[in-house]
């Protein structure tokens, strides 16, 4: 029995464990952060405290919100004895590019499983995964991907090797670890700036959710209960996301020995930007993007950023966001995926 791992222990102590955990380097931290003035204005609300917070900025393998969830998952307890990391995901996963570019910076071998057929033209995250000396292992549909992934690790395991298999998306209890520490990170940086808003709500895309669990866990550690984490779905439904975010930010809790209360209340999933589904522009997301870019010089992705972005002007216009709130918006990188 570990009486330790399992008893009663207080979030501060939680907090100082996650800021302990083992991990490796990769990302730029802290990322920048940095308001939106320009595109506040644009919206017709010149005072609207509006930020963004560049995860596109973490820098290894061209960035974006994996590679904090990968610092976790490729910790150096976990690679004794690994010989190649294994994951999944679409033709045009950044979980899979970054991924690629560990394994390559690590000196591993870089397993893949990607649905869809094989593009006679690679481009963006897809010919970056090729480019970073990644195996590319093809199945036909997004279903078939994690028993391939059993497969090709038990595969590799034949032949004498020892991988390390990788979760999509890395949204794990321990990927969520990530997460709880961005969470941590953004907090102190908005408590450097104007002083305490009624409520602040933070927009982020979601999918796999590690990183709206992590968020949610990074909160309910800190105990802060007046924020409001609005998941924009890149294609699960509302009821998937909020069941799947907290199941992980549990897991997370767990590794962490903490087992307060999560906030769940402070996490709220929309799915009404998906459109036609995933990776699939719709008028709104073409909007941000083209908004993003044009009154801030920011570049947001097709698949998730833009229509989280979406997700946020449409907020704004409906005033379900006000000048009381701070609005911060998460930008969880992505951009190969615009360059197809
Ligand atoms: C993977 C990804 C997301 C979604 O993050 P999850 O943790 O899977 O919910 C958002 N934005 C970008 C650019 C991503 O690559």
């Amino acid at each position: 029995m570990c009486e330790q791992k399992w008893g009663f222990i207080a979030s501060s102590k939680a907090l100082s464990r996650l800021s302990e955990w083992p991990r490796i380097k990769l990302a730029n931290l802290p990322t920048p952060i940095r308001p939106l003035a320009r595109l506040g204005k644009a919206l017709g609300c010149p005072a609207l405290d509006l930020l963004v917070k560049l995860d596109s900025e973490t820098g290894f393998g061209l960035g974006g919100n994996k590679v904090r969830k990968l610092e976790f998952e490729l910790a150096p307890d976990r690679l004794e004895d690994i010989t190649c990391l294994i994951t999944a995901g679409g033709p045009q996963s950044n979980h899979c590019r970054v991924t690629a570019a560990a394994a390559a910076r690590l000196g591993l071998r870089c397993a893949l499983i990607i649905n869809g057929p094989e593009p006679e033209t690679p481009r963006g995250n897809a010919l970056l995964h090729r480019l970073l000396g990644a195996e590319i292992v093809t199945v036909p549909e997004r279903q078939d991907r994690s028993t391939q992934l059993q497969s090709t690790a038990a595969d590799i395991e034949l032949e004498g090797g020892h991988p390390l298999v990788i979760p999509i998306g890395a949204s794990t209890g321990l990927g969520s670890l990530g997460y709880a520490t961005a969470s941590v990170e953004l907090f102190k940086q908005l408590s450097n700036q104007k002083p305490s808003p009624e409520r602040t709500v933070v927009f982020v895309a979601s999918s796999s959710c590690g990183t709206l669990a992590g968020l949610l866990l990074g909160i309910s550690l800190l105990e802060l209960n007046n924020v409001l984490l609005v998941g924009v779905s890149a294609d699960m439904s509302t009821a998937e996301i909020e069941a799947h975010t907290q199941q992980i930010a549990r897991e997370g809790a767990d590794l962490l020995g903490w087992d307060g209360a999560l906030l769940t209340d402070s996490v709220k999933a929309i799915d009404d930007q998906v459109g036609d589904g995933y990776g699939l522009s719709t008028a709104s997301s073409d909007e941000a993007l083209r908004m993003f870019a044009q009154h801030e010089g920011l570049v947001l992705d097709p698949t998730y950023t833009a229509k989280a972005a979406a997700g946020l002007i449409s907020w704004i216009r409906t005033g379900m966001v006000c000048d009381l709130d701070r609005v911060v918006f998460l930008h969880t990188g992505g951009h190969p995926g615009l360059l197809t």
